[in-house]
């Protein structure tokens, strides 16, 4: 049985003020709730929108162009109200564009279209209130055609899509500012839409969970129709919410109050160029440039600093050395911090100076890896080098700390030394283990073992 999936990203765009009022948008999950509305965001009767918002139209475009997007240039964009009913939309529709971008394609999934909308409010089913504070803002949304053969090439492009956005600062970043709709079906059977699942992660959940779901009822000949259902995310399943609108039910027309809109040729011309060198050309140069892995140059690739931070590295140590530091140590320290490179205070320098050590045998990988958490959460020391000999880091590599370590190891382990003269390796490890530990794991393990061997003369 053949899956199809298609999928269907909004990304609300970086501006400083809606899209047809002056309302502004920083901050507005945490501002008090409606205090950044006016007449036309909060849809009052006889309020008229102002022209589009350029800033963020012109993040539409850099968006379209770097999906590989044609933008019709001198045919206009039409907003049209797609009427709705439901508390989030004061007026009764949403605002939304003809295309602005056609037949794009990213990470070997072709784009439909690219489109412009207005964000509805907020609605909290629970307690029946709204906050309009969102209502107005732009997004764009990202069209797929129904190439996605698995959740698993879900999770791919939309990996490629963060890390394209990651480089264009065209979209917001804050939680919930990516939704994404998963269209899914089996070749031959109803299609469901899995509304507003609130982050990427969630939509691999999300289909899995679906795909699951569906293939269960075929098999079992249950036929069932197309429907909208809804991503619980705490539970990691799918409601049924409604038989799905069709295009019609939603009445389409062009908003009278808003003028087509036609973007020149100059304009797209300029967002071409103004595209930085992207995440999958990044990727093949930095594995034709520093012979890196494809898969740790992918994972270097989606994030604009990390690849910078890693060239500067590169220049001062091996390639592949500051790959494994960057990939390993580091990523795991940020990641456990939710922190990206961007908004620590580790810089390229420091990364250098701890690899550095590294691979001159000063330190140990582990000591490497505490000092990295110290400097991320504690600061880090003006001359690193000092820091780790004042803190008494520096590797234990031979003399008297590391054979009274052996000896005290020895000697308070007497089983597992019998063990490992009877045969048993395991009860090797567990005694460098235990002079690791003596060291505060700041000894050269090949070391411990070459001295380990000699005193038990074997
Ligand atoms: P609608 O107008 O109902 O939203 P569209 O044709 O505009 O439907 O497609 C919406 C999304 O659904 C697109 O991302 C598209 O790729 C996807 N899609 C279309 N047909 C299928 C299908 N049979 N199975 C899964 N996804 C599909
Ligand atoms: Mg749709
Ligand atoms: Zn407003």
């Amino acid at each position: 049985m053949r899956l199809i999936i298609g999928l269907e990203t909004h990304l609300q765009l970086r501006s400083k003020s809606k899209l047809f009022c002056s309302c502004p948008t920083d901050k507005y999950l945490e501002a008090p709730p409606n205090s950044l509305v006016c007449p036309v965001c909060s849809g009052q009767p006889g309020s008229k929108p102002r022209g589009i918002n350029e800033e963020a139209l012109r993040n539409a475009l850099r968006i379209a162009v770097a999906l590989n997007c044609k933008i019709r240039a001198g045919e206009p964009v039409y907003f049209q109200r797609k009427n709705y009913f439901y508390p989030d939309l004061p007026s009764g529709y949403q605002r939304t564009s003809t295309p602005v971008g056609v037949g794009g394609e990213l990470a070997g999934v072709r784009i439909r279209d690219v489109h412009i909308e207005e964000d509805p409010g907020r609605y909290d089913l629970r307690s029946g209130r709204v906050d309009y504070n969102r209502s107005g803002i732009p997004l764009i949304e990202v069209v797929t055609e129904p190439d996605i053969k698995s959740p698993e090439q879900a999770r791919q492009y939309l990996e490629e899509l963060q890390g394209v956005l990651n480089y264009l600062n065209a979209a917001r970043e804050e939680p919930g500012s990516e939704r994404v709709d998963a269209n899914l079906s089996y070749e031959g059977h109803s299609r469901i839409e899995v509304k507003n699942i609130n982050s990427f992660k969630g939509v691999f959940t999300a289909l899995t969970y679906e795909a699951a779901r569906q293939k269960t009822l075929v098999e079992k000949g249950i036929e069932f129709v197309q429907e909208t259902r809804h991503f619980d995310e705490a539970q990691g399943t799918t409601l049924g919410l409604r038989k799905k609108e069709t295009v019609s039910d939603y009445r389409y027309f062009p908003d009278p109050d808003v003028p087509p809109l036609v973007i020149s040729g100059k304009m797209v011309e300029e967002m071409r160029k103004g595209i930085p060198e992207l995440p999958a050309a990044k990727r093949k140069r930095l594995v034709k440039q520093y012979g890196l892995a494809e898969q740790d140059a992918f994972a270097i690739s989606l994030e604009p600093e990390f690849v910078d931070a890693f060239e500067h590295v590169a220049k001062e140590v091996e390639a592949r050395k500051a790959a494994f530091f960057m990939l390993g140590v580091l990523r795991k320290q940020l990641n456990y911090r939710g922190l990206r490179l961007k908004n620590s205070e580790i810089l390229p320098r420091h990364v250098v100076e701890l690899v550095k050590m590294v691979s001159a045998g000063e330190v140990t990988d582990k000591v490497a890896e505490q000092m990295l958490v110290v400097f991320l959460d504690k600061g880090i020391p003006a001359d690193i080098r000092r820091h780790a000999q004042e803190a008494g880091l520096l590797g234990v590599k031979a003399g008297k700390e590391l054979e009274d370590a052996v000896e005290k190891a020895v000697k308070e382990n007497e089983k597992a030394v019998k063990d490992y003269l009877g045969g048993n390796e395991k009860a090797l490890h567990f005694l460098a283990g235990r002079i690791m530990a003596l060291t505060k794991g700041r000894a050269a393990p090949e070391e411990v073992h070459r001295l380990l061997k000699k005193k038990l003369g074997k």
